[in-house]
């Protein structure tokens, strides 16, 4: 579809520009030189203009006596500037075949998944950055360069690069969405440089790219010639106004092993980080899963949700896994009417006892969790001192109570003696603070996981 509406257009530059050739030159030259065939223009992108001679010799002759005039005649009738570049027909089938060549090499590991699309993202507080970060970059394209989306892993990173490269696509058809991660951005590199020496070819390549997707950047760390190459694909692509987008399981500082050049790259445009999704997120996350599922709106019973939302929220990959083993056992066992709470503990019976002899989780076990951590006592996390370091721990002792046990603020404020609006401006302020301190960020979730763990 590209090509022919392309096509046409050029075409039909061309045969105006050709009409202002034909005024400025002798009837014979001219139908040596630029008649059907012997002279055409083949593309006509961003700043390109590429005309094709049948010759080398032709090439050359034009390239010394019209260039310059081409290049005027052109902006006169686009409006717009190109730069023009004469090649002959045997270069540029060379080159194409090297370009298509490329094209199937490159895009064999980039696949699209359907299922992974901006309807069937679930939004909360957790992601909505990185959500909305993406959905911006399809509406604005290269307005935010790169946008770099960072989290742990299973949080949905790679659905929203896909669902972006998706998205893209609907809106725009035609264009070429190139989705890879960077073990096979690296292993393609290395595959091309081993075939082809000729690194043009592969600047061709990208040139053909309108969206640059590519997952876990971590990867490239310590690969000095696959970091050098995408520097100048990025370049490149960035300076042709192509959107890119990047995940890792890091921010760009983090990233050890990649270039400082690269890392500032990388940090120049949109960096948003996606966190661990509260109860109520993962809730929603069941309830699209369902919908997804052709399963009714109320087969779950509220109970089932909120266990499998307590149980299985390191990540939503956890959650996913729970939900996959629950569907399987509905399919086995067929339990009349709705799944009951009890239903579902059986299913999980093998975790259930893991957990049982781990001890269970609750306020008490926050508190002393958070308080090993910071050397404190549970007594003065409860208390009322505000030196910074047990305001601190307690404040975290808050916000986690709230996000791992979906406790109103009521029944956190009692278990500290505070009155709940002091413990909703604690929680709130520790949300805050985790979108842009990253040594809390790994604080919280470290609490989480030892929490979590029973350990
Ligand atoms: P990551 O790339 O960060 O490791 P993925 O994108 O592979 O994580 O996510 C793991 C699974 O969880 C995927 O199947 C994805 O569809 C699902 N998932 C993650 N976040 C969400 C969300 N907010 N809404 C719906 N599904 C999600
Ligand atoms: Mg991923």
């Amino acid at each position: 579809m590209r090509e022919t509406l392309n096509d046409r257009r050029v075409s039909d530059i061309y045969q105006e520009l050709l009409d202002k050739i034909r005024e400025k030159t002798t009837s014979k030259l001219f139908d040596t030189m630029f008649s059907q065939d012997s002279f055409e223009l083949k593309t006509l992108d961003d700043n390109k203009a590429l005309f094709v001679a049948d010759s080398s010799s032709n090439a050359t002759m034009i390239k010394a006596a019209y260039l310059p005039f081409l290049q005027r005649e052109l902006e006169e009738i686009t409006g717009h500037h190109y730069d023009v570049e004469i090649t002959d027909r045997s270069s540029f089938l060379k080159r194409k075949e090297a370009v298509e060549g490329a094209t199937t090499s490159f895009f064999r590991n980039s696949r699209l998944l359907p299922q992974y699309t901006f309807d069937n993202f679930v939004a909360g507080p957790s992601n909505r950055d990185a959500f909305l970060a993406c959905m911006f970059a399809v509406q604005n394209p290269a307005k935010s360069n790169p946008v770099f989306i960072y989290s742990k892993s299973g949080l949905g990173k790679t659905h929203l690069l896909q669902a972006t490269g998706n998205d893209y696509r609907v809106k725009h058809p035609e264009a070429k969405v190139l989705y890879i991660t960077s073990e096979d951005f690296l292993s393609e590199f290395v595959r091309f440089i081993k075939g082809r020496k000729d690194s043009e070819n592969l600047k061709d390549f990208f040139n053909t790219v309108d969206l640059l997707l590519v997952d876990d950047i971590q990867f490239l760390a310590g690969k000095e010639d696959t970091q050098i190459m995408f520097f100048n694909v990025f370049n490149l692509l960035v300076s042709q106004g192509k959107q890119i987008v990047l995940t890792s399981d890091r921010s760009p500082y983090e990233l050890k092993g990649l270039q400082d050049r690269l890392v500032s790259r990388f940090s120049g445009g949109l960096s948003v980080h996606i966190v661990n999704p509260n109860k109520e997120t993962l809730i929603a996350i069941l309830r699209k899963k369902m919908q997804i599922n052709s399963l009714p709106e109320n087969y779950f019973d509220d109970k089932v949700l909120d266990y499998l939302a307590f149980n299985y929220a390191k990540n939503v990959r956890e959650l996913e896994g729970a939900f996959t083993k629950l569907l399987f056992a509905i399919t086995i066992e067929k339990p009349q009417g709705n799944i009951t709470l009890p239903f579902c503990k059986k299913v999980f019976d093998d975790d259930e006892q893991r957990r049982s002899k781990k001890g269970k989780i609750d306020v008490d076990r926050i508190i002393s969790v958070v308080a090993d951590y910071y050397s404190l006592t549970d007594a003065q996390i409860k208390s009322n001192v505000r030196t910074s370091q047990i305001a601190l721990a307690r404040q975290i002792a808050m916000y986690l109570a709230r996000e791992i046990l979906g406790l109103t603020y009521q029944v956190i404020g009692r278990t500290f003696s505070k009155d709940h609006t002091t413990v909703l401006s604690n929680v709130v302020k520790i949300e805050t603070n985790l979108k842009t301190d990253a040594g809390l960020r790994k604080v919280v979730d470290k609490l989480t996981d030892i929490i979590k763990s029973g350990s």
